[in-house]
């Protein structure tokens, strides 16, 4: 390609967006260091998928800084560690102790009570990893304050099991919920002597396992407030499938009458085999919520333990761009919302894959290359030979497609989420105008 045609592509490209999203001009950060990659990899659940990931990303050249009118299309910025203020905005100081002591197994007491046993045992590194990831996920979701700053990334964040003083799901710090809670502390205020305007934040989870840890932080059927956190998580439930919390089922066919209700703390539980088709069904409802709510912050945690050929086998989701695919239901967010949106990662146990997903993620959301830019790469592109290649047989290309599983999600089933989903939308909307702002 000549310097002239790829300056033309260049520019043709940036005035489409400018025109048309001009909420996507800014900049997208995405948080990354050597330092991060080698701790998040000693996660015993996810060894080494942070490495898989992002030497994927490397290979693609994802993260290759384009200069365009002095701006860039992705930012990396270096995390920095959490420190124990930070940590302690959520977490109990004395779960922090256990986690961040240097101490050896034998003489931590009591490791079942902070649930640092089973699939959370103590690992080399857990104190550095807990600081690290915590740290990560905060960064990314402070780069959002700046005015210019549109998306930010963290695929090694989206730890939502995690509680405030118990380890749970291989999750031991509650990132997710330390983001939520540095977000709310912005004040979005433009113009004194208005009164201090804090910003309303929704958190969606397409994690395959419901976000217990987030749901739970902010559940409160009972409100003195403005409500100003919504959790909504699409997720698969049956009797016996981690994690179970009566917050992981649909809401309630009458919420007005059900005490327990809180139309901010949501839940779309999906039967076994959800396909691109439910996905694109239920859809509608997850942005009628988001405009109800009308909130100033989106943290999506994009866990793709959802997507066919997952060693958890529950859905039979694809990472294509077809309506309803995993990718299509991202770039609804990123591409049509125009909400800052923080992005993090989560559960994905087919190591490979997960890389495939998160890799195409970043396409979608940040430019590519001076080739490529502002579209995302093509699903059947080859893997770029690099150390991480063999890992990607047998396709070698970066596709997700669809297994044979059946979608168990009913003709039936679907009008039964969408009909109960009416009457929170209209709660949602009645809290959110007539409530006074905090
Ligand atoms: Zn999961």
């Amino acid at each position: 390609m000549s310097a002239n045609r790829r300056q033309q592509i260049v520019r043709t490209t940036v005035k489409a967006t400018s025109e048309s999203q001009q909420f996507m001009e800014p900049v997208v950060v995405y948080v990354v260091s050597s330092e991060l990659v080698k701790i998040s990899s000693l996660l015993p659940s996810n060894q080494k998928r942070s490495l898989l990931l992002h030497s994927l990303i490397k290979a693609f050249g994802l993260l290759s800084p384009i200069p365009v009118s002095g701006k860039r299309g992705i930012q990396i910025v270096q995390p920095l560690p959490a420190t124990i203020e930070e940590l302690t905005l959520y977490h109990d100081s004395d779960y922090l102790n256990i986690l961040l002591s240097s101490l050896n197994v034998e003489s931590k007491a009591n490791l079942a009570e902070w649930g640092l046993e089973d699939d959370c045992p103590i690992f080399p590194g857990l104190p550095e990893y807990v600081r690290m990831i915590g740290g990560a996920t905060l960064t990314a979701a402070r780069s959002l304050r700046h005015p210019k700053v549109g998306i930010a990334i963290c695929w090694d964040g989206g730890r939502h099991h995690a509680r405030k003083s118990q380890a749970s799901g291989y999750c031991y710090v509650a990132d997710c919920v330390l983001a939520i809670m540095t977000l709310r502390r912005t004040n979005l205020t433009t113009t004194s002597p208005t009164p201090m305007y804090r910003p309303k934040i929704m958190y969606l989870d397409l994690d395959l396992h419901f976000s217990d840890g987030v749901s739970e932080a902010f559940y409160a059927p009972v409100r003195s407030t403005l409500p100003w956190t919504l959790t909504l998580s699409i997720h698969h439930a049956a009797s016996g499938f981690y994690p179970t919390s009566f917050l992981s089922d649909l809401p309630p066919e009458d919420p007005a009458n059900c005490r327990s209700f809180d139309p901010f703390t949501l839940s779309i539980p999906l039967k076994e085999g959800a396909s691109n088709r439910t996905y694109a069904r239920i859809w509608p409802i997850v942005e009628r919520v988001k405009e109800a709510f009308s909130p100033d912050y989106i943290i999506l945690q994009c866990g793709c333990d959802g997507l066919s050929g997952d060693p958890c086998a529950k859905f039979n989701w694809s990472l294509g761009d077809e309506e309803g695919s995993f990718g299509w239901c991202v770039q609804r967010v990123v591409k049509q919302w125009r909400v800052k949106t923080l992005l993090l990662g989560g559960g994905g146990y087919n190591f490979p894959n997960a890389a495939r997903a998160w890799a195409y993620l970043t396409s979608v959301v940040g430019y590519n290359s001076l080739e490529q830019l502002d579209q995302s790469l093509d699903l059947e592109v080859p893997i770029p030979d690099h150390e991480g290649f063999p890992y990607y047989a047998p396709s070698f290309t970066l596709n997700v497609p669809a297994g044979m599983m059946r979608d168990q999600n009913t003709e039936e089933y679907l009008r039964s989420i969408e009909y109960r989903y009416e009457h929170i939308i209209e709660m949602i909307k009645h809290r959110v105008i007539t409530q006074p702002t905090s």
